[in-house]
């Protein structure tokens, strides 16, 4: 959305990234691309995050739950999207009613018309731009979202159906199943925050090890 409304010259003071600080590499990278051409344009760049640090939040803030005090929310996503929550609170926070625009594409029905607010300028479904259209025109463009892993470089959007946080407990098997053989660092640190939570995230049976030890097995 970004490169076309900078192509066909629509009106922009202002592009906000909001950090989570959970994003893959690739994300950074990206963003330090486009704070390249916002800087040749003098278009204004600002940085959100959310109030508290993820990991804080997930592992260490005290939480009064049904069943009594405990610590952490843990995993993000699903009915628990305390990530998505916090997000929101800075951008509305930011945005102050501003028109802003927002990147659905025309093949997000349910989103679309969530988001259809007065505020809201959604580009991506004016052009008639589906996710798969976007994909295509930032690829020909040379923005590809690669990690640079160890078999060599991977496009996350071969291996994920949605590139979101790399610890968003909403990644179904078949993209947690790629992370395991693709993408191994970001596999160990799924570990090492399953490692500091009795939840498992994607639920009974299936925490980070159950789930490595079944890709495993798969393998063979
Ligand atoms: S992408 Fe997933 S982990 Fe990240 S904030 Fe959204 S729901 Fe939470």
């Amino acid at each position: 959305m970004l490169l076309r409304l900078l192509e066909e010259g629509w009106p922009l003071d202002e592009v906000v990234f909001y950090d989570t600080g959970m994003e893959f590499k690739a994300i950074y990278d990206i963003r330090d691309r486009v704070k390249l051409i916002l800087e040749e344009r003098g278009i204004r760049y600002t940085e959100l995050r959310p109030d508290y640090d993820f990991e804080w939040k997930m592992f260490d803030k005290p939480v009064n739950g049904p069943n009594g005090p405990h610590f952490g929310y843990s995993w993000c996503g699903g009915r628990c999207r305390w990530g998505t929550r916090d997000k929101l609170t800075v951008l509305e926070r930011y945005a102050r009613g501003a028109e802003e625009y927002i990147g659905i594409a025309a093949d997000e029905k349910s989103r679309i018309e969530k988001e259809r607010k007065g505020n809201k300028i959604m580009p991506l479904v004016a052009w008639g731009m589906a996710e798969a259209d976007c994909l295509a025109y930032c690829y020909e463009r040379g923005f590809t979202w690669e990690e640079d892993a160890g078999a060599g470089p991977v496009r996350l959007y071969d291996v994920l159906d949605r590139v979101s946080c790399w610890c968003c407990c909403n990644k179904n098997l078949k993209e947690l199943r790629n992370m395991k053989r693709l993408l191994p660092d970001y596999w160990r640190k799924l570990e090492e925050l399953q490692e500091r939570t009795a939840r498992p995230m994607k639920g009974p049976g299936k925490s980070v090890f159950d789930l490595g030890a079944r890709f495993d097995g798969e393998k063979t």
